[in-house]
């Protein structure tokens, strides 16, 4: 972590920048929703029981054995829909709210930024408040975890499943291209609290940085991003983006 005059220079430099810029976008990952309670995959807390999310979050996990995915998906859905958006998600409602963020590109599943006030949200990586089936066009909203071990479909039979992109799996061809317009569009990055190792969303930074863009990344940790960032604050994701909202207002007055 950085000391605090040192990180809150690098936040007013941040805010420098984004005032200066026409198009403010935001790449939110998992770090995002740390402080909501919501364990991230990488770092010490990434574990379940004896497995690591990369072996459950898999189309063939979920084929070997459905019902050890749900009961994984069970206890994430329980902590998601008793989760609350923390600052730093409210920070971002708050940036779209007076006209500085354009839009927010997550790879989150857990609807927080939308919970928090966020309008414009593309979710890379589906919802975990959404269930579909596994082989017909049904698809559920939920507002609590599913109680059957392995919930079916009302329609045809099959197994239901969370309606979120796994590893190796394609994202959703819609959300890709609205993401891909937006970072055509930006000429500013603010990025949060994402590790930037899960492919495709990873390249989406390098994709801003060629046409010019500015990298702000707030993580607590360096990542592959941190080399291309022109800004990297080195705080919590509440407190860097609550300061960030600060130094705009007083900018702005
Ligand atoms: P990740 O778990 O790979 O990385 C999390 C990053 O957040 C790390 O770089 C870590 O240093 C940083 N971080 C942790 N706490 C932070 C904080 N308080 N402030 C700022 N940064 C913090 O997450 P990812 O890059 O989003 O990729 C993992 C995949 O996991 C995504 O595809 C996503 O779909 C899924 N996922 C989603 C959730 C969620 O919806 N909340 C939670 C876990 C995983
Ligand atoms: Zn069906």
């Amino acid at each position: 972590m950085m000391s605090s005059t040192e990180s809150e220079h690098l936040i007013e430099k941040a805010a420098q920048i984004i005032r200066r810029s026409k198009f403010l976008i935001a790449l939110t990952g998992a770090g995002i929703s740390a402080e909501s309670g919501i364990p991230t995959y990488r770092g010490s807390e990434g574990l379940w029981r004896r497995y690591r999310p990369e072996e459950l979050a898999t189309p063939e996990a979920f084929q070997r054995n459905p019902a050890l995915v749900w009961e994984w998906y069970r206890w994430r859905m329980e902590i998601v829909f008793s989760a609350k958006p923390n600052p730093a998600h409210k920070a971002l409602a708050e940036l779209e709210n007076i006209g500085i963020l354009k839009c927010i590109i997550t790879q989150n599943v857990d609807g927080l930024h939308q919970e928090a006030g966020s309008k414009c949200v593309v979710e890379l990586h589906g919802s975990i408040r959404r269930i579909r089936c596994t082989n017909c066009n049904f698809k559920l909203h939920l507002s609590k975890p599913p109680e059957e071990t392995l919930p079916r479909c009302p329609h045809c039979g099959s197994i239901l499943r969370p309606d979120v992109v796994w590893f190796g799996e394609p994202l959703p061809k819609e959300e890709w291209e609205k993401a891909l317009k937006l970072v055509g569009q930006c000429d500013c990055m603010l990025i949060v609290g994402t590790s930037g190792v899960v492919m495709p969303a990873a390249l989406l930074p390098f994709l801003a940085k060629d046409r010019g863009a500015k990298i702000i990344e707030v993580n607590i940790e360096d990542t592959p991003i941190t080399r291309i960032a022109d800004i990297s604050i080195r705080l919590k994701a509440g407190e860097a983006l609550t300061k960030l909202v600060t130094f705009l207002k007083n900018l702005r007055d």
